[in-house]
């Protein structure tokens, strides 16, 4: 086992967590960041380049199809030690097509470290991370990387922190060197300078200020204590009274302003240099909050809120925030909020009780045994049966607020290439709807052909690649197609007589009643008297109400919004089955169905564009030409944000036509807002 690190949360103290993400731009070094990470905390002994995007390149990002398709998609969890504190890693993805792990992985973090490039500055996926950084409440800190690169301009980028992203950037430090001349860094807090010695830069050595950079230093440590002032009333008196401000003073209220989001601490270096990391992770332990500093709230079963507190001599409150499925078996990723866990023992997952057979530490693709686990852990529990999203307890009937899952709005129709494979199929696709709530497969009732449905184009492409990837089973698809549905938007009766007669047994049902419209999906209501319709066989009528209702009329999409009302029928003694009233039934919606003035629902579509404002006019255009309705536009330095409800079968391929319309600048976001009437026209279309 590793020396390096504690195995055993037991022997960590609160104060010494950190829970972090690792957010950036593609591109700006996220990767090979954590793997210097790893690699100076000593939990791998060699350092691997992530040059090679195909290969099996930095331990983090470990999944070569993620390295393929240039994103991280799987929340990966690993834990380090640095100066006996304890800092577990969660892997925060950046595409909008995987919101729910985006959620989850905001949800369980309490701190983020913002990568930059130092020469592309702040580029168009740091707003959006930006963004949901800020909904979160996420305090951050921020690391200029690439320092080592022609065209490295730090000062250019903190600008932009502040310009472009509103941020209150406080700089702690300066280069020593930039480009091919960057040795390391000079810490003005402590006002010394730090380089980065031995093959990987794994010796840290400190030495006074060299002269050449006295002067610069001076000028940039005053600028930090302004920038601290700005922020801090204590420090500003002090600042204002030209009184002296201990270094530890300056610490404390960069940390205070940082965890109250009025500061944003700023580090420098170069990853792939082996620059400046290890000073980062010593900004982590100072600046970013540690699991009792961050507010939560449970929800009892009359929905009271209750203030959870991280003392593990509570009861216990975590939350099951990802579902893997490994060599091991199923892990359950537990974030714990209250009260502590350990192996063995009992809990109760929407009561039920279950156990934990056991519990891992993970690092990337290495797993370490624990044996218990504290409040403000993460850690993964072999053996629980339970669902992402749900709540951890030792009996109380507590829930944390669930996280949000969209409705799944695309759909392809997809089966194996080879039929010898269609084991490898169904147990591919059942092991990813369990660990993503977002994925959902269905069978179309017409073609028999199964449906996966998920949040987006790229999100049901990368489902597809990993089954071909991780099961061996090459797949055919379909093209990509909106979920519709249908509705009705008035009361209409029936009265069917289902009635065959060819030898033997004839068949004979009479159901008669009507059709509503209703805010639920669908509701069944027997008002029946005196057994017109055999008690036996209204389950019969409910089932062809069902039946009718899984394919629309209109354009064969599922039926919603119906309450099915049977109030008079007969029966034959001889002739009468289930089989005749669960025909009966579905003949009778359907003709009913026409009666009710039906119409298509399309999936709308909150979007979100920002474009530098000379494209404005452009993008607006396209929106109109898409059906899309605009909520707000906003200019913001240079910046237009646009909010429009677009239908989401206008939004096939708009990623392709934003980058034409912006020259490459703009970048937009999508979500599920909700249904809504498809227009006249449309609609004949698609019939
Ligand atoms: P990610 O997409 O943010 O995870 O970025 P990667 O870590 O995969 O890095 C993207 C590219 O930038 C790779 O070719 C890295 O070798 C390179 N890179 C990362 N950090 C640095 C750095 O500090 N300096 C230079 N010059 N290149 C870097």
């Amino acid at each position: 086992m590793d020396s390096f690190c504690p195995t055993e949360t037991t022997m960590t103290t609160l104060h010494s967590v950190r829970n972090i993400g690792i957010s950036a731009h593609i591109d700006s070094g996220k990767t090979t960041l954590s793997e210097r990470i790893l690699f100076y905390t000593g939990r791998i002994h060699k350092i691997t380049e992530v040059k090679d995007k195909s290969g099996d390149g930095a331990t983090l990002d470990f999944d070569s199809l993620e390295k393929a398709k240039g994103i991280t998609i799987q929340s990966a969890t690993t834990t380090v030690a640095w100066n006996e504190h304890t800092i577990h890693l969660i892997d925060t993805p950046g595409h909008v097509d995987f919101t729910i792990e985006v959620e989850r992985a905001l949800r369980v973090l309490d701190g983020a470290v913002l990568v930059l490039c130092a020469v592309a500055g702040v580029q168009s996926q740091s707003y959006t991370v930006e963004r949901q950084m800020r909904r979160y409440r996420v305090p951050r800190i921020a690391f200029i990387n690439k320092l080592d690169r022609p065209g490295a301009d730090p000062r250019r980028v903190v600008r932009e922190l502040k310009e472009k992203l509103q941020l209150h950037p406080i700089v702690t430090q300066i280069p020593i060197g930039l480009e091919r001349e960057h040795e390391g860094v000079v810490d003005l807090l402590t006002e010394r300078a730090f380089y980065f010695d031995g093959e990987n830069g794994e010796i840290v050595r400190e030495s006074a200020i060299p002269p050449h950079l006295v002067a610069e230093a001076t000028e940039a440590r005053q600028r930090l204590v302004e920038a601290v002032a700005e922020v801090d009333a204590g420090v500003a008196a002090k600042f204002i009274d030209d009184l002296p401000i201990a270094v530890d003073e300056l610490i404390a209220a960069i940390r205070t302003a940082t965890l109250s989001l009025r500061a944003t601490p700023v580090f420098l270096g170069s990853a792939l240099a082996n620059k400046g990391v290890q000073l980062l992770l010593d900004g982590v332990v100072a600046y970013l909050p540690h699991p009792g500093e961050v507010e939560q709230v449970a929800f009892t079963e009359t929905g009271a809120e209750m203030m959870l507190s991280a003392d593990p001599t509570l009861p216990l409150v975590g939350l099951v925030f990802k579902i893997d499925e490994d060599r091991f078996g199923q892990l359950a990723w537990v974030r714990l909020y209250q009260g502590r866990i350990e192996k063995g023992q009992f809990v109760s997952i929407q009561g039920r009780r279950t156990k934990v057979s056991r519990l891992l530490r993970l690092h990337a693709n290495r797993h370490e045994e624990i044996h218990s686990a504290n409040a403000g852990d993460i850690v993964a529990v072999v053996g629980l049966s339970a669902e992402s999203g749900n709540t951890v307890t030792d009996g109380a009937a507590l829930t944390l607020t669930s996280m949000f899952v969209p409705e799944g709005v695309v759909s392809l129709a997809i089966a194996p290439k080879h039929q010898e494979k269609a084991a490898a199929f169904s147990k591919g696709l059942g092991r990813f709807l369990r660990e993503d709530p977002t994925l959902r497969i269905k069978r179309d009732p017409e073609s028999g052909e199964t449906l996966l449905i998920g949040m987006g184009e790229l999100h049901l492409d990368i489902t597809i690649a990993k089954l071909e990837r991780d099961f061996d089973c090459e797949v055919v698809t379909g093209p990509p197609r909106v979920n519709y549905r249908e509705t009705i938007r008035r009361t209409s009766a029936f009265d069917y007589t289902h009635r065959k007669q060819d030898g033997g047994h004839g068949q004979y049902a009479r159901v008669a009643g009507r059709l509503e419209p209703v805010a639920a999906d669908f509701e069944f209501v027997d008002k029946t008297v005196g057994g017109s319709i055999p008690r036996q066989f209204v389950p019969a009528c409910e089932k062809g109400f069902v039946e009718a209702m899984r394919r629309g009329p209109l354009v064969g999409a599922p039926i919603v919004g119906v309450r099915c009302v049977i109030s008079d029928g007969a029966a034959h003694s001889k002739d009468s089955s289930e089989i005749a009233f669960r025909t009966a039934s579905l003949m009778g919606f359907r003709a009913a169905y026409r009666e009710s003035d039906p119409i298509v629902l399309e999936p709308i579509m909150r979007v979100e564009v920002e474009v530098p404002s000379e494209f404005q006019g452009a993008i607006l255009g396209q929106l109109a030409q898409r059906r899309g309705s605009i909520s707000s536009s906003e200019g913001l330095e240079g910046v237009v944000r646009t909010v429009a409800e677009v239908p989401l079968a206008e939004m096939f391929q708009y990623a392709l036509a934003l980058r034409s319309a912006s020259q490459g600048k703009g970048v937009f976001t999508m979500e599920f807002l909700r249904y809504a009437e498809v227009p006249g026209g449309v609609a004949a279309r698609l019939g």
